[in-house]
């Protein structure tokens, strides 16, 4: 069996991203005023690049107020060829990591360019310029101007995992939609939807392990599913043999250790962690998941890694000897009590968390 790509051909086949979809629809029905720019922001994987393609068949659409009627000739010949077809002639895809230059930017959206020109059968013309954060200052000059000015018969759409890179003077002049990591919850339904209509064997618990260490991307879950499928049926032990868990996943595994004393399984992870990755990737990812526990705490976990901002001495001073163990350097220990006290001056100002982890608490007194 071939890998299996996620690509959603409809806006239900979209994953686990109600909101952004629910905005667009809205949008988009409403056909008048409609803006010219649209930037889809959003992690890896997460459904950015397919709602791209169903936003531009609906922006093409001949009938008045439709998401895509499915029966205009716009419609029609993106149905039977898909969106890239040699004979779909309204819609272009640039990608930015490749073409970053100012000259392909003249191309598109310069007042002669391809994007500026009357659609020859669509309702509109429309250009998807993929990983748009690599746009050099000079070419977002010249998609600026578009921007500016009120032509209903062009649009554009930028797609990136890097919104802070993206111009204000653009992003100001554009709708805005975000495109969160789905829950585990949602992948796991779209991983057994696909067992069961491809009819492969599977273990629950082995789905809802590709679901845990896909990174909240359905994309990279059916990437996973594919790779673990091609052996005939899905297990636990082949998604632990093919599946590389992710580092967050890790760390958070690795934060269980420590607020449960489990010397060995900490220095067990910190060496498979440092095996390919820096230290100094490690502590600001132990960084994040504390101050990410700390603000929005959501798990048992993070209840439980509370309790180290209760008890910021107590906690340094543990990490202190922790830190100690072969796997890290020892001035490793300093920056990260340096990096942890930063943290934890950041959430200073918020109410002191109430403590309810007692076997966590037992470990700083
Ligand atoms: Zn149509």
């Amino acid at each position: 069996m071939n890998p299996i790509t996620y690509r959603p051909k409809t806006w239900n086949q979209v994953v686990g991203q109600d909101r952004a979809i629910r905005l667009l629809q809205t949008l988009l029905s409403h056909g008048r005023l409609l803006p010219r720019g649209f930037i889809f922001e959003g992690s890896y994987g997460t459904g950015k690049t397919s709602t791209a393609y169903l936003t531009a068949r609906a922006l093409m659409c001949l009938t008045p107020g439709s998401t895509g009627c499915g029966t205009c000739a716009s419609c029609q010949v993106i149905d039977s060829e898909g969106i890239e077809g040699q004979n779909v002639h309204d819609f272009k895809e640039i990608d930015a990591a490749q073409n970053s230059g100012v000259e392909q930017a003249r191309l598109i959206a310069a007042p002669d360019g391809w994007g500026e020109a009357p659609p020859s059968i669509a309702r509109r013309r429309v250009t998807v310029i993929d990983e748009a954060h690599r746009l050099s200052m000079n070419a977002w000059d010249v998609y600026l101007k578009p921007l500016e000015q009120s032509i209903d018969y062009s649009a554009y759409i930028f797609v990136t995992n890097e919104s802070q890179s993206i111009p204000s003077t653009i992003s100001s002049r554009c709708v805005r939609v975000r495109f969160g990591r789905v829950s585990e919850e949602d992948i796991l339904g779209l991983l057994t939807a696909t067992a069961a209509r491809d009819k492969v064997p599977y273990e629950t618990d082995a789905l809802a392990l590709i679901a845990h260490r896909s990174a909240g991307a359905p994309r990279v879950a059916m990437k996973y599913f594919g790779q673990v499928a091609s052996t005939g049926r899905i297990t636990v032990d082949f998604v632990e043999a093919l599946v590389e868990d992710t580092l967050e996943n890790k760390v958070l595994a690795l934060w269980e250790a420590i607020l449960t004393k489990n010397q060995k399984t900490m220095t067990a992870i910190t060496q498979d962690i440092t095996g390919t990755n820096t230290v100094a990737v490690l502590i600001e990812k132990l960084c994040t998941t504390y101050s990410q526990a700390i603000r929005e705490p959501k798990t048992e976990l993070d209840k439980a890694i509370r309790v180290c901002y209760h008890d910021v001495p107590a906690t340094t001073s543990f990490f202190l000897k922790w830190m100690a163990v072969p796997a890290l350097p020892a001035d490793a220990a300093l920056l990260f009590t340096f990096e942890l006290m930063m943290a934890s001056n950041k959430v200073w100002n918020k109410p002191t968390p109430k403590v309810e982890t007692d076997a966590a608490e037992e470990l700083f007194t």
